[in-house]
């Protein structure tokens, strides 16, 4: 699975806001689109003008994302992992295998919580 923006692979993506701009399309169902002119910075907005959300950097941002992916997947863990890294675990009943979707960051911190969430996120959708 590849980012439709830059090509990157959701396990290797890094936290900014291309990988915003995935997780508010795929995720949270909102298209979006690149403002390079805009005048308050809004480089990504939706389509509705709002600008997309930091859910890769913002631990509010990312929370909210996955109350909202509950309805298309079963979220069955979110953790610190064992201590030194960070361990995000959600089963995706939207999968026909039911699968689980997994994302665990190597020397993560809780700084990188939302990006591990982001990325499990998009894999369960
Ligand atoms: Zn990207």
């Amino acid at each position: 699975m590849n980012c439709p923006h830059c090509g990157i692979r959701v396990s290797e993506h890094e936290a900014n806001r291309c990988l915003d701009a995935w997780v508010a399309e795929a995720v949270m169902g909102k298209p979006t689109r690149h403002n390079a002119e805009h005048w308050m910075g809004w480089h990504w907005t939706t389509k509705d003008g709002m600008r997309v959300r930091w859910y890769s950097t913002d631990i509010r941002a990312a929370w909210e994302m996955l109350c909202a992916l509950q309805s298309k997947a079963r979220i069955i863990r979110v953790s610190n992992g064992d201590g030194d890294s960070c361990d995000v675990n959600i089963l995706a009943d939207a999968l026909s295998n039911g699968q689980s979707a997994h994302s665990k960051i190597k020397d993560g911190t809780l700084e990188n919580a939302p990006l591990a969430i982001c990325r499990a996120a998009l894999k369960a959708v």
